[in-house]
């Protein structure tokens, strides 16, 4: 076994203990390999290992790598950054997933810009939930807004939110934070959305996260290791 196929396992299997121990049934929340920084040839091993979604957070990596791995047939972008208006159109030409959207001018772009070809681009409402200026994200009380307009939108696929919540390693602090995520998705399932995902959980907190619902965790440095 790689290094790379070790890594990946013993991460699946902390994926595994968390559901079960929060009474979920198994294959209810994915991993997501957050591959920003590493190169080409390090998501190439992860994909042969048997992962298929990658996160990358920098709109340059995401289309150089993406350029380089055209030969993997089944690999799944998810750009997890902050996006800037005028870089919407590269993200929407490659991207399958977007989980950083927190303004609706972004979102619209995004959907005007999808190539018709790919299909719906899948896109998660990124909430503050910390309530850290610093943070990206909308707050709590425009998620419910935002989240009925993206709904509107003809070419993306609104699959529900994602968050980070502060750096602590007080587990009741993050928990809270997550279930906050947790209820706004609930709420707007109850108006009438019809939303999936929870995108929340990364290295060193997958299994709070997993506890109050995750749906997908963003991991990379548990399975590429310490980023320089
Ligand atoms: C880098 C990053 C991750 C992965 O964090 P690790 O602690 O290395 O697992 C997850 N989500 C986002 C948005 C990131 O930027």
């Amino acid at each position: 076994m790689s290094e790379i196929d070790k890594a990946r396992q013993s991460v699946l299997s902390r994926i595994a203990k968390a559901l079960q121990s929060a009474g979920r049934s198994s294959n209810t929340c994915r991993l997501l390999a957050v591959s920003k920084t590493f190169p080409a040839d390090a998501v190439r091993s992860c994909y042969a290992s048997g992962q298929r979604a990658f996160g990358e957070n920098y709109v340059q990596e995401l289309i150089e790598k993406a350029a380089q791995l055209t030969d993997l047939p089944l690999i799944e972008w998810h750009f997890i950054g902050p996006l800037q208006s005028n870089k919407t159109r590269l993200v929407a030409e490659v991207a399958h997933w977007v989980h950083g959207v927190d303004r609706l001018k972004i979102a619209q772009r995004l959907s005007e810009q999808r190539p018709d070809a790919l299909g719906l681009l899948n896109i998660c409402v990124q909430v503050n939930v910390s309530g850290e200026a610093s943070k990206s994200g909308c707050q709590p009380h425009e998620a419910i807004e935002l989240a009925h307009a993206i709904a509107g939108l003809p070419r993306l696929s609104l699959r529900g939110l994602m968050c980070i919540p502060e750096p602590s390693q007080d587990s009741a602090l993050l928990a809270s934070q997550f279930a906050s995520l947790r209820s706004l998705l609930a709420q707007l399932n109850q108006q009438g959305l019809v939303l999936d995902t929870l995108s929340m959980g990364m290295s060193a907190d997958l299994e709070v996260a997993i506890a109050e619902g995750a749906s997908i965790v963003r991991v990379g440095t548990a399975l590429f290791g310490a980023r320089h």
